[in-house]
């Protein structure tokens, strides 16, 4: 069985779509368009305790996750996404993304 934690950071088909919708179906970063599972990069990584809620997923293209995931851009870019959640969501805040067990 899942745990709690393994469930509040895994991203529903409702959230993807959701986020995909909101994203105009683009690649936040490149603006190519993508399919809908690809509404499926963690701003908080899941490492992290990110949690798989719209205000913490965002939709990249294949190029752009590996290099927010794995590259020396990854500073950059998550500047770049810090301001567009914000420009989404007038309450966002990074506190809020986070698996918290008391919750
Ligand atoms: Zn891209």
């Amino acid at each position: 069985m899942k745990s709690k934690r393994t469930k509040a950071l895994e991203i529903s088909k409702k959230v993807k779509l959701k986020v995909w919708e909101r994203d105009n179906r683009r690649c936040i970063f490149c603006g190519r368009y993508v399919d809908w599972n690809f509404a499926n990069s963690h701003y908080i990584k899941r490492s992290q305790g990110g949690l798989g809620i719209e205000e913490n997923i965002m939709t990249n293209c294949i190029n752009c996750h590996n290099d927010f995931e794995e590259t020396s851009r990854r500073k950059e870019m998550k500047i770049f996404a810090k301001n567009y959640f914000m420009a989404k969501y007038p309450n966002w805040n990074e506190n809020n993304l986070i698996y918290r067990k008391w919750r």
